[in-house]
């Protein structure tokens, strides 16, 4: 260990831009076992390691390094699955800018991150290319069974865990396939869908029941599942996409991001899509609102489409972005632009989209997240050319109040107000109903959803034991501040 010394950075060989974005494979291979190792070795093994300590998960990273520097692969293995039910894919998602790797020792100390990321990737992998990785056997199974709604990263995390404790778990999705935005989110690119199907397989090998094209709310009521169920845990997630408010906005040719994300999703999978000519790039001029990590998706994606050019507007400067710069720097590497300090007045054209109205900005004073402000400028707005536009303003749930009669959100004057739980057990007010991942957060994380599915699950576990641990202290509005 601590090889960092003598021993640089180093990652997988990144695909260059050129070819990568003449296809939807990820941008980087898999590591060399070999250089797992090595890089693996430079970690300084920290007493206080600040790396878990910003992992959500909690992970216990330095020991899993050194187990996989050492080759002791199978015990890594053991360890990175007991914090993370889904590490392959937090390996390849999680913006570890933020967190593992952008707190790491050696980085502070500007000596390059250990690639933390990549290495928990590679150890899952090992897992699955050595058949480490075999279904679920409880040591007993129980007749307790618990109702999931949403096969996105929440609910399949907490079927992980549920299900190894023997309880029959049975998850309800209103899409056609399981993994939540992990399938028609994230783009390929950056997120295999194989690597998702790997999983929700396994899963289902566990016998974990998919029932798969159900909507609660429309198909089924919450109080059907409650019947049916001994518990119940709501994973669905927030799709009510924040609106842009311009002149123009209803013209064709613009389009939310998340419908044009998952048509060129389920195009990759192999599906029919309706009207794809309308959502397709190819040849057009681009504009995409937003400066989200949902913004840097649709720019990438719309590069891959074949789009004549493709421009990012946002109103804060790059430092301001609320996405990972490294998802930046990818995007800058594959001929997109960015205009910072800018965004739409308006959309014009006659019977579609023909460009925007360019309002530009400048920073005040930061706002309560601490993020600076942006203010319009009083300059003459500018006109700018595009065909296909592309709001990407973020996520809030649906209006769960309605959908969910009887269930308690944080404010509840908003119908978009996340569901309110206790924190520590993730309890709703309904008892047996418990809430995890976006539902709960507002739009977030993929390992935010994976951390709060293993704990609403340890909690449901014990609530269906009998144990009054659980027992939720009043659902604490405090809690979120
Ligand atoms: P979801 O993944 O949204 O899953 C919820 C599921 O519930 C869905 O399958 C939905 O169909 C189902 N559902 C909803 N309502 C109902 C209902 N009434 N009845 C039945 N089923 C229902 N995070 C990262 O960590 N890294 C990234 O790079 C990243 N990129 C992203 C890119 C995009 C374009 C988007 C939109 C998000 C991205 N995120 C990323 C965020 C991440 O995808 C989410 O935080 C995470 O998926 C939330 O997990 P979840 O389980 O709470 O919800
Ligand atoms: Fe880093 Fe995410 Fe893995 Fe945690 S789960 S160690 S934050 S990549
Ligand atoms: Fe290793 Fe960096 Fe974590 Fe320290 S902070 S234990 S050097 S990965």
């Amino acid at each position: 260990m601590l090889k960092f010394v003598d021993t640089p950075r180093q990652m997988p060989d990144k695909r260059d831009a050129a070819t990568r974005t003449r296809d939807w494979q990820e941008i980087y291979p898999p590591f060399d076992p070999d250089r797992a190792q090595i890089q693996a070795a430079r970690c300084s093994q920290c007493g206080v390691p600040y790396c878990q300590v910003h992992c959500p998960l909690h992970n216990h990273i330095p020991d899993w390094l050194m187990l996989a520097a050492h080759e002791r692969m199978r015990e890594a293995y053991e360890l990175v699955s007991l914090t993370n039910a889904l590490p392959e894919i937090c390996g390849r998602i999680c913006p570890q800018d933020r967190l593992c790797e952008g707190n790491c020792v050696i980085e502070q100390a500007g000596h390059g991150t250990v690639t933390i990321g990549t290495i928990e990737q590679h150890i899952t992998h090992t897992a699955w290319d050595q058949g480490w990785i075999t279904p679920i056997t409880p040591p007993r199974e129980r007749r307790q069974s618990v109702g999931i709604i949403g096969a996105g990263p929440g609910g399949l995390a907490a079927a992980v865990r549920l299900r190894a404790e023997g309880f029959q778990v049975h998850i309800y999705d209103r899409y056609d396939r399981p993994g939540g935005l992990m399938i028609y989110g994230i783009p390929n690119f950056k997120l295999d869908k194989k690597v998702v199907a790997r999983r929700t397989d396994w899963l289902a090998d566990s016998k974990v029941r998919f029932k798969l094209g159900v909507d609660v709310g429309r198909d089924i009521t919450l109080a059907d599942l409650r019947k049916r169920h001994d518990a119940v845990l709501l994973a669905c997630g927030a799709y009510h996409a924040h609106e842009l408010k311009a002149p123009g906005v209803g013209l064709p040719g613009v389009v939310p991001a998340l419908h044009y994300l998952t048509a060129s999703n389920r195009k990759g999978l192999g599906d029919q899509v309706a009207d794809f000519d309308q959502l397709d790039a190819r040849g057009r001029r681009v504009a995409v609102i937003g400066g989200g990590d949902t913004a840097m998706d649709c720019v990438r994606t719309a590069t891959r489409q074949g789009a004549s050019k493709v421009v990012c507007y946002y109103r804060r400067d790059r430092e301001n972005m609320p996405g990972s710069q490294r998802e930046v720097h990818h995007a800058m590497e594959e001929n997109v632009t960015f205009t910072w300090l800018t965004g739409p007045k308006a959309i014009y054209g006659d019977d579609r989209a023909q460009g925007l109205l360019i309002q530009s900005y400048r920073l005040g004073p930061p706002d309560e997240l601490g993020r600076r402000a942006p203010v319009a400028s009083q300059a003459k707005p500018q006109k700018a050319a595009a065909d296909l536009v592309i709001p990407a303003l973020g996520f809030v749930p649906e209006d769960m109040q309605k959908t969910m009669p009887g269930l308690r959100t944080r404010s509840p004057d908003d119908p978009h107000s996340p569901v309110a739980v206790s924190w520590r057990t993730m309890a709703t007010n309904l008892p047996g109903v418990f809430a995890a991942g976006d539902v709960v957060r507002g739009a977030s994380l993929v390992v935010w959803a994976v951390a709060d599915g293993q704990q609403a699950a340890n909690a449901i576990s014990q609530y269906l034991q009998g144990h009054d641990y659980w027992q939720p202290e009043a659902v604490n509005e405090e809690a979120f501040a």
